[in-house]
């Protein structure tokens, strides 16, 4: 059995060293990126998309030419365990979502899916198993056609120099760049201590 270009070892080997850990997600994934594909027309150019921001994004990064850095893959995050496959110019495509009503003759999965237990009372083991053995059988297949037109890369346009943080940024952002507006992930903004332009800045303001 295969995964993709790999068996399912070597598979497994490339999860634990890209991922981190053996996610059963991305097991599972694997598969569903195999079954998507094959239902796909042969040298068919194509975009992914995952509909959650757990695991799939992995699985769709290390067995397709799709990354989140190419802007090949649009991770949206809707919570649904699925992705899709599509013509990059016509959006046509394979979505693959794991089935809820396939999971009854497979116990362990089921419990892993909706965490019916606590992952330190489930079997890894046997888990791992029933993901093998399952296969694609615990998968939907859907044809669909993607909606294009949201999803077109729309270009940076002219870039500028944010006034405040003195990095460049998209200048149809505003007057100074989104991290500027109070949207930076950080307690305090980082500043450009080397140029010494931020010091600079903040002498002038205090004049002010
Ligand atoms: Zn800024």
């Amino acid at each position: 059995m295969n995964i993709g270009p790999y068996s399912v070892e070597d598979y497994m080997h490339l999860v634990k060293s890209f991922h981190g850990s053996l996610a059963p997600g991305l097991m599972i994934g694997g598969f569903m990126v195999d079954l998507a594909r094959s239902e796909l027309p042969d040298g068919v150019l194509y975009d992914a998309i995952s509909e959650t921001k757990t695991c799939l994004p992995d699985a769709l990064q290390l067995l397709t030419p799709c990354t989140i850095g190419n802007g090949w893959l649009k991770v949206m995050d809707f919570g649904r365990y699925a992705l899709c496959l599509y013509d990059k110019y016509e959006g046509k495509g394979v979505r693959v979502f794991l089935d809820p009503e396939k999971l009854e003759s497979w116990p362990e999965i089921k419990m892993w899916f909706f965490k019916l237990k606590p992952k330190s009372e489930q079997d890894a083991d046997a888990l791992r198993d029933q993901i093998l053995e399952a296969g694609p059988d615990i998968l939907t297949v859907q044809h669909v056609t993607v909606d294009m037109a949201p999803l077109q890369k729309k270009g940076k346009g002219a870039i500028a120099v944010c006034p405040s943080c003195r990095e460049a940024y998209p200048a149809k952002d505003g007057q100074t760049c989104r991290a500027c507006q109070g949207n930076s992930p950080y307690s305090q903004e980082p500043r450009n201590v080397k140029s010494g332009l931020r010091i600079v800045s903040t002498k002038k303001e205090d004049h002010v």
